[in-house]
């Protein structure tokens, strides 16, 4: 049974969504970043009046019901919005058609000037675009849970985009669901801390003379054969470099892949459920066979709808729908139903970690063990045969 950390002092099982800081009437509750950079509720026990709300308010000790999802896999039909998508554009798809003016205010992760993520409001459609794009790193929520429960009770409609945990965070903050909430989860295998990305820009800065103007974890960009590739790291520079990379060569994202440096409660995350506490779940799919590349060559987002009002949502979709077996989901997002698998090397990475010795650290023990590599090489070597192969019959 996982338990609040302002009762235990396990970092397993807090999620940093901050929940509990929203909820104190003293504002006695701050979050604090320890050493790896990911922060944990912290008490100041000259404002605390020992109410307690701070402990019941805490998402990771509450039950979550079952429900039964169902899958999808969608692709917009709106080309602007796919190329400024991380998959199919699910997301941007479900705002408009769920959006009215005036009425509604939409919540998602941006990067302020800083490149640091964090969670923001907008009430104009022309201002979602700067939460499209998966950011590979935990965003801080500030103050948008109080905000949304504020923008709920004056009646209006508000759609609250993140993480798993951080909805089970609002959800409990705001004592449960609302008719004009929508919320929308991603499947998530886990967050890097701000510090974490934050050496990385630094060492790219220094490599490249410049500092940097823009970072996209998921540049969709044209390869020579027409193909896009939809897994590259974009870095651009204010001197005008652009560069663009496989993610395989890119430290953060070798670490972030290689699951080396998440948040501690993402190993345990109860929230990686199939029974979800949003509306409707997106993410990303890959791995369908024979479809036709100029339809879903651009992405492929994957759509779960977990709630009656989730349901009326889809309904209102204008882009391209297909119902999958949610076991397709799960067999290629691990993290729908279970936490991401812990890398023993967690530790060795982080102690004595600086920003000199992060890029090595990441790359070294990012890497799977040498006994999977072993394993997994003659099916490495039997896919690439069979692309050379495919390239030229065609
Ligand atoms: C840390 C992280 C881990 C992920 N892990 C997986 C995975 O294991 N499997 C999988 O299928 N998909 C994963 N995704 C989701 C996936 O990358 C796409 O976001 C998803 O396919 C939606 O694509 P889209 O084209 O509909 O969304 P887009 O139009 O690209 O919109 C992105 C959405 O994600 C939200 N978002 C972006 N960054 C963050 C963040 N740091 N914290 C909270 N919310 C954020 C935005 O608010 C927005 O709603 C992950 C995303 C993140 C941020």
């Amino acid at each position: 049974m996982a338990g609040c950390y302002l009762n235990t002092g396990a970092k397993k099982d807090c999620t940093g969504c901050g929940a509990c800081k929203a909820i104190c009437p003293k504002n006695a509750i701050t979050m604090v970043s320890d050493e790896e950079g990911y922060k944990y509720p912290h008490i100041d026990t000259k404002k605390c009046i020992n109410c307690g709300l701070c402990r019941r308010i805490c998402p990771v000790t509450n039950e979550i019901p079952d429900i039964y999802p169902k899958a999808y896999t969608y692709v917009t039909n709106d080309e602007a919005n796919l190329f400024e998508a991380t998959s199919g554009g699910a997301f941007g798809d479900i705002v408009n058609a769920v959006f009215e003016e005036g009425k509604t205010y939409v919540y998602g992760c941006t990067f302020d000037e800083n490149h640091k993520a964090v969670h923001a409001g907008v009430n104009s459609k022309e201002k979602i675009s700067q939460f499209k794009r998966s950011k590979y790193v935990q965003s801080d929520l500030k103050e948008t849970f109080k905000e949304v429960r504020d923008l709920l009770a004056a009646g209006y409609k508000v759609i609250f985009s993140g993480t798993p945990c951080q909805i089970a965070g609002l959800k409990s903050f705001l004592k449960g669901d609302h008719d004009n909430l929508l919320c929308i989860d991603i499947i998530c295998h886990g967050v890097p801390s701000q510090k974490l990305l934050d050496y990385y820009i630094d060492i790219e800065e220094k490599k490249n003379n410049s500092k940097l103007s823009e970072i996209a974890f998921r540049e969709k960009n044209k390869e020579k054969d027409g193909s896009y590739s939809l897994t590259n790291i974009k870095l651009a520079f204010s001197n005008g470099k652009k560069i663009i990379k496989k993610a395989s060569k890119s430290s953060y994202m070798a670490g972030f892949s290689g699951r080396l440096f998440y948040r501690p409660s993402c190993y345990n995350c109860k929230f990686a459920s199939k029974n979800r506490l949003s509306d409707i779940t997106i993410c990303d799919i890959w791995g369908l066979k024979n479809l036709d590349k100029e339809i879903y060559g651009k992405g492929i987002s994957g759509i779960i709808i977990n709630s009656a009002k989730g349901e009326e949502v889809l309904n209102k979709l204008n882009g391209i729908i297909k119902d999958i077996p949610s076991e397709h989901v799960i067999k290629t997002n691990e993290c729908y139903t279970r936490p991401s698998y812990y890398n023993k090397n967690r530790n060795k990475f982080f102690n004595g970690l600086s920003e000199s010795n992060f890029e090595k650290k990441a790359f070294k023990y990012a890497k799977k063990p040498l006994i999977n590599r072993i394993i997994l090489f003659p099916r490495k070597v039997l896919g690439y045969i069979k692309r050379f192969i495919l390239k030229y019959i065609k």
